[in-house]
Formats: C-alpha cells, sequence, structure tokens
C-alpha cells in the first residue's frame, strides 16, 4: 500500500526527493470517497509521468452553509487501495487545520464562476481557486488532472493557471459513467432505490439534447427546452439548472456550436451534475 501523508512538510519532501531523482510529478486533487471516476484520472496520471501524488481533502471553504461538508463521505483506507491499485505513488490527506490558518488571501476568478453552479453556489468557485492555488503550490507537480464531469471547475482552473503563470499542464479527461450512463460521484451513494433511477433523468435528457445537435438543431432555445422538458417528466427532479453556455465564456448562448450542455439537478436532498460539450466548428 502506497503512503498517507498529513502534513505539508511530509508531502513537500516526498515531491521534492521525486524531482531530484529526475521525476516528472503528475497531481489528481480529489476530496476522496473515489470511485472508477477518479481511478481513471490516477491511471491517466500513471501513464503520463513518474511519480503521482493523489490528494484526498473535503475541503471546507468549497461547501455553502447549507451544504453538505459534514455529511460528505470519507474512507481513506477504501482511498488508499484504489489509488494504489491505479498506480499513484502518495496520497496527500491533511485536516482543514494544516491546510488552513486562519488566511487573508482568497483566490477569485471572476466572470465565468458567476453562471451555472457559480449562480447557485456563489462561494463555490472561491473556495475551489484558492485550495486548488494551495495545493499546486505545496505539490508543484508538472502536469494535473481534473474530470470533464465537473466542466466549469476545469475550465475555472484553465484560466487561473493561465492568468496567474503557474507552471502546471492541466490535463481534462472524459466523463466515467455507470452502464446505465449516470455519471460516478461520491454522491451517488446518497440514493436510495427510487431515487438512484431517478437519477438517471440526467444523463437521458442530455442525450436527448445532444442528439438534436448531431441531428443539426441550431437553437440553443429549442435543445434547453427538450432537455427541460425530459428532466421535468421525472417526479423526483427539481431543476436547478439547465443551460447551454458558449465555452469560452460560460454565458448563455443561442448556438449549439462550441458550446457547453450543462445541468444540476435535485434528485431529493442531493444535488447533482451533468454536462457534454460540443467542440466549435468552423461553419
Ligand atoms: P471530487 O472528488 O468530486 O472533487 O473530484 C475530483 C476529480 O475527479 C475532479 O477533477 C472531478 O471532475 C473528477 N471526477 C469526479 N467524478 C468523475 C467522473 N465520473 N468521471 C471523470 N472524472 C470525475
Amino acid at each position: 500500500m502506497i503512503p498517507v501523508v498529513k502534513t505539508i512538510d511530509e508531502i513537500r519532501n516526498a515531491v521534492k526527493t521525486a524531482k531530484k531523482q529526475g521525476k516528472i510529478i503528475g497531481f489528481v486533487p480529489t476530496m476522496g470517497f473515489l470511485h472508477e471516476g477518479h481511478k481513471s484520472l490516477i491511471v491517466r496520471a500513471a501513464s503520463e509521468n513518474d511519480y503521482v501524488v493523489v490528494s484526498d481533502f473535503v475541503n471546507p471553504t468549497q461547501f455553502g452553509p447549507n451544504e453538505d461538508f459534514e455529511s460528505y463521505p470519507r474512507d481513506i483506507e477504501k482511498d488508499r487501495a484504489l489509488c494504489t491499485e491505479a498506480g499513484a505513488d502518495i496520497i496527500f490527506n491533511p485536516e482543514p487545520d494544516e491546510m488552513y490558518c486562519d488566511p487573508l488571501t482568497t483566490v477569485s476568478v471572476d466572470k465565468i464562476t458567476k453562471t451555472l453552479c457559480g449562480a447557485s453556489r456563489p462561494i463555490h468557485f472561491d473556495g475551489v481557486a484558492t485550495v486548488v492555488s494551495k495545493l499546486f503550490n505545496i505539490v508543484a507537480p508538472d502536469r494535473a488532472y481534473f474530470g470533464q464531469k465537473d466542466a466549469q471547475q476545469l475550465i475555472v482552473i484553465k484560466k487561473m493557471v493561465k492568468d496567474l503563470n503557474f507552471d502546471i499542464e492541466i490535463v481534462g479527461c472524459p466523463i466515467i459513467r455507470e452502464e446505465d450512463g449516470l455519471a460516478k460521484s461520491s454522491r451517488n451513494t446518497y440514493l436510495n432505490e427510487a431515487e438512484r433511477k431517478a437519477a438517471l433523468c440526467l444523463s437521458r435528457a442530455l442525450n436527448k439534447g445532444r442528439s438534436m445537435i448531431e441531428m443539426g438543431e441550431k437553437s440553443a432555445k429549442t435543445v434547453k427546452k427538450a432537455i427541460t422538458d425530459e428532466i421535468n417528466r421525472e417526479p423526483l427532479s427539481r431543476i436547478d439548472y439547465v443551460e447551454i453556455s458558449d465555452l469560452e465564456t460560460l454565458q448563455p448562448t443561442d448556438s449549439t456550436n462550441g458550446v457547453l450542455v450543462a445541468v444540476a439537478v435535485y434528485i431529493g436532498k442531493t444535488r447533482f451534475i451533468d454536462n457534454f460539450i460540443i467542440e466549435r466548428v468552423d461553419e
């Protein structure tokens, strides 16, 4: 089993030693309770780097006051087994006190954090940008791996890295799904049997939207309505947003070319997100 370290000094020393040996460092930041989605990032990082660090930290500052920070699932020993199998070299699993000591500094990315998840989670992306900056400074990796599952997060991190000149390559990885289409998530464990079935409305509705665009639909409004109607057919669902946004600005658009099609839906008390991307083609 690979080591789990709790302090910034320990992880820094481990990475320094690896770098002295000429190793290229890959980094996968996570909140733990790892599943096949996280594993795909770690496997990819292990195939492209010599030394892979996984951080396993439920970051309190990215949760709103009425969100699930306290109840977020945690199982470091299971995570350790998964990381070992996936080819990681070390896990950084700090306590909140190790990461935060009365900070006065926040990293805040403007505009692209105000729409989509940022509209209903106003402090979320400040929390994410700040903790990822801290982790980048602590781990100092060559490459860092993020899932397309959190599409807005990936776009925000790429912009932050560009704006702040972090010398780190950001690698986006595809969404890993259950066999029936539900995107893998640590929060899927919150669902009872009926909710688990209901949660399929996200991927079902997005598949419908994607088919429409692939068949030539050019109106974002029409696609949005079809996705919304499909989700609303599920009685246990409550839509937070259904949005078609420009891939760069993350502002709503009327086009279906170069877009992020994203949904956030409550199933019972739990909020789930899913999305797909239509790359821009010159017309
Ligand atoms: P989290 O532990 O939820 O903060 O996720 C850590 C990283 O794993 C993020 O970059 C996520 O986008 C990524 N991730 C989570 N679920 C999936 C999934 N189903 N497929 C691909 N990547 C994922």
